[in-house]
């Protein structure tokens, strides 16, 4: 199996989507999910999404007995999120000047955004393929 996803990889012709660099290598691969890297940049992001990715961010995804690939209950993970959130951006606010203008992409229900806002960035913004996710981010008071 793992071969089977190194040779996917390898003969892809997979370009980085922020810097189109041609030197990608497979960065995790489970349970028919892979994630390829960048090693120009850095960037990780899933090359091979399924054809009709909005099905799998359904409520479903964030609130599942059984979940797989998601979360059992996002809602109660949410401190959690929401630690590594704070702590990220804490680390980002250490390297710029201006705390203006912050545009989460895969933002989820938010978390990211309320604990910049927390951290004292404005201007936030989210962008978010789930339905559900962005309706819960607009109940909190969010621009997602
Ligand atoms: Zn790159």
């Amino acid at each position: 199996m793992q071969k089977e996803v190194s040779k996917q990889f390898s003969q892809s012709k997979l370009l980085c989507p922020v810097c189109a660099s041609k030197k990608i290598t497979k960065y995790w691969a489970m349970h028919g999910y892979k994630l390829a890297r960048c090693k120009n940049c850095g960037m990780v992001w899933d090359p091979f999404p399924p054809e009709d990715l909005e099905s799998v961010y359904t409520e479903n995804y964030f609130i599942n007995d059984n979940p797989k690939g998601g979360y059992a209950n996002y809602f109660q993970g949410m401190s959690i999120n929401k630690r590594t959130f704070y702590e990220r951006i804490k680390r980002i606010n250490n390297r710029v000047k201006k705390k203006d203008g912050m545009l989460d992409v895969g933002s989820a229900l938010g978390d990211s955004l309320i604990e910049a806002k927390r951290l004292g960035w404005k201007n936030l913004h989210g962008v978010e393929l789930s339905g559900f996710a962005v309706r819960e981010a607009v109940k909190r008071g969010l621009n997602v």
